[in-house]
């Protein structure tokens, strides 16, 4: 169980798992409520009712191994995996896509054409550098059979590099480890401030010290969220993944059942994304 070592991160966030062997999963869960039940569920949905609030930021999404992973941080207007292309994701502008493999990264062509249909700006995509090819062919072969655009921004990134998502957001992706090649995301916030020597000095001085590019402040990031996607637990022990620990809220998954097993440090810590969209 990933979360016994996870000593620095504030808080866990499990997202719904089901293994073969696991049992009822959160989407049989949800399907057996009654019509009803479902009807204003859906309502919520929508309105973003069911997200998580952790340390400040909505969380929405949900996680089934074999169909479907899609994780929405609606606030940072982001989405880890694209699913099945779920509505919600539709209209976050940035998406990060941890690996190939179908239930992460099936919806894509059609996160793409739905955006186009409700004329959004065109969505940037950052997959890893080493699927680039392969999602471009993808994409190549939707705009032949459709005879679309399907404008978008195609981003490879390798473990290590690093996307500016706004001046303040910066996303690096660290490694994973499964079947296929994979990566995860750590968001950055990043806080300019001013060096103390300057401290005090009147804002036109401060002006003109910039227009004549000299450095008045200082940069820090911090680690606020990070996404495995699928992965062994052997990225725990990777000392290059130290800011993935360390961030705010960590997302990955974990079996089901694994949440009771959970240490008392842990316990408040760990929060399930089972509700889906
Ligand atoms: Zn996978």
């Amino acid at each position: 169980m990933f979360c016994q070592n996870l000593k620095h991160s504030r808080f866990c966030l499990q997202i719904s798992i089901s293994m073969a062997s696991s049992g009822e999963t959160a989407r049989e869960s949800i399907d057996a409520r009654s019509d009803n039940q479902k009807q204003q569920q859906k309502k919520k949905n929508r309105a973003g009712a069911e997200d998580l609030q952790i340390e400040g930021y909505p969380i929405g999404g949900l996680s089934i191994a074999g169909h479907e992973t899609c994780v929405i941080m609606p606030s940072l207007n982001l989405a880890f995996d694209i699913g099945k292309c779920p509505q919600r994701a539709i209209s976050q502008q940035f998406l990060f896509i941890s690996h190939g493999h179908m239930d992460h990264i099936g919806g894509l062509p059609m996160y793409v054409a739905t955006r186009g249909l409700y004329r959004m700006a065109p969505p940037t995509i950052i997959v890893p550098k080493v699927i680039k090819e392969s999602v471009e062919k993808l994409f190549e072969a939707h705009m032949a059979m459709d005879h679309s655009e399907l404008e978008h921004t195609l981003v490879g990134l390798d473990v290590g590099e690093e996307f500016c998502v706004r001046k303040d957001l910066k996303v690096r992706a660290f490694k994973t480890y499964h079947v296929i090649p994979s990566q995860g995301y750590i968001v950055y916030s990043v806080k300019q401030k001013l060096k103390q020597e300057y401290s005090g000095r009147p804002g036109a001085e401060l002006k003109s010290l910039r227009l004549l590019g000299v450095e008045i402040t200082n940069t820090y990031t911090t680690p606020e969220i990070a996404f495995t996607g699928d992965t062994m637990s052997d990225f725990i022990t990777d000392v290059d993944n130290a800011d993935a620990l360390r961030a705010k809220i960590l997302i990955m998954e974990v079996i089901e059942n694994a949440l009771s097993a959970l240490p008392p440090p842990l316990s408040g810590r760990v929060f399930a994304l089972t509700n889906g969209f």
